[in-house]
């Protein structure tokens, strides 16, 4: 059977965004395929709310977060921490020879702009990485405290994963001060994995200019130069199939309104947070909670594992712990194109089974 997805990515697609994904294919250095990649970036700046140019990645997120340390990185990287996500950014660094540190808070706590100033004050960084909503604790960062104090550091290179977030919680780019701003297909934006997309400052772009090594294939100067040059193209093939569905997708955002979109993920979030809290525990503090996953901590000791056998009966999914909150704790996720009567319908069923 068929099983809806309540997991942290991939989430649902709609049918006629997966058919899109069936289109007839054209030449990738043709006017029109020019042509999909301006439409697509106007509309992703709306949903960024930025003016810097927006660069997609035929790739999960990942390989533009792996781009973004590597391009950017000149001296130092300051890498923050407070989940799986933020440690694999870290991995990175080390795995890529960039000298980076780990600052890193408990599993549950969020990341705050008092220990973002404290690593700057140093003077020894260039550039910052932070997580915005840590799928693995269910914690979303205050983005507007750190941008605060990044703010007072002009020269830093501010970073952030937004993955789990972009395109169901509001994330002002410019206002905020984002120099590289990444996100995914499969999660919020609700369309199959295999695409990433990020918008990229001036600034980050100069700094790139100064790296030596920064890798091929992404190396985000190297596609920035490429878009500019061929006329909004990629040096390699990119995954058109995914710019169709995406550039129609974008488009069933704007009719449901990026306002009202965010304000479901908002009301969804509070449903299942409510519903948390009246059967179980949060994982992340209140303040701290995301808007697109609930962390649920496993207070009753419920074997997961049977909990999902039941679920898939009825065409259900939901998500274990990640890495070491397995058991722990386990996640609902309420971002994409979820509903909140599918959201209240997924949390009957599991009251009925327990
Ligand atoms: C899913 C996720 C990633 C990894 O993204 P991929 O697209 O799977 O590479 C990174 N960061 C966060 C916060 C995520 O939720």
């Amino acid at each position: 059977m068929r099983k809806k997805l309540f997991i942290p990515g991939p989430t649902e697609v709609k049918k006629d965004v997966l058919e899109k994904m069936a289109s007839p294919l054209i030449g990738h250095r043709t006017k029109e395929a020019s042509d999909l990649q301006r439409t697509i970036s106007q509309k992703l700046k709306k949903i960024m709310y930025t003016n810097n140019e927006i660069l997609l990645s035929t790739s999960s997120g990942s390989g533009l977060m792996e781009g973004a340390i590597r391009s950017c990185t000149r001296k130092c990287a300051a890498v923050f921490t407070c989940g799986a996500f933020g440690d694999r950014w870290y991995e990175m660094a080390i795995a890529n020879k960039i000298d980076a540190d780990r600052f890193a808070v408990d599993y549950g706590q969020a990341i705050r702009g008092e220990m973002v100033e404290k690593a700057l004050e140093t003077g020894k960084y260039d550039i910052i990485t932070v997580t915005h909503n840590e799928t693995s604790t269910g914690v979303m960062n205050p983005l507007e405290e750190i941008a605060e104090v990044v703010r007072k550091y002009p020269d830093i290179i501010f970073s952030v994963d937004t993955v789990s977030s972009l395109g169901g919680v509001k994330i002002p780019v410019d206002e905020l001060g984002i120099d590289i701003c990444i996100t995914s297909s499969q999660k919020c934006l609700a369309l199959p994995p295999g695409l990433s997309l990020c918008s990229i400052s001036e600034k980050a772009l100069q700094a790139a200019r100064k790296v030596e090594y920064r890798g091929v294939y992404f190396d985000l100067l190297r596609l920035y130069d490429y878009l500019q040059k061929k006329d909004y193209q990629y040096p390699s093939t990119p995954s058109l199939s995914h710019m169709f569905a995406l550039n129609y997708q974008l488009d069933k955002i704007f009719e449901e309104g990026i306002e009202n979109r965010f304000q479901r993920h908002t009301t969804m979030a509070k449903k299942v947070r409510d519903w948390a809290k009246e059967n179980f525990a949060l994982f992340a503090p209140e303040e701290f909670a995301s808007n697109t996953v609930t962390c649920v901590e496993n207070t009753r000791s419920i074997i997961f594992k049977e909990l999902n056998q039941q679920l898939a009966k009825k065409g259900l999914m939901i998500s274990n712990g990640y890495g070491k909150l397995k058991e722990k704790t386990f996640r609902i996720a309420h971002m994409g194109d979820i509903t909140l009567e599918e959201i209240e319908e997924l949390l009957s069923t599991i009251d009925e089974i327990l």
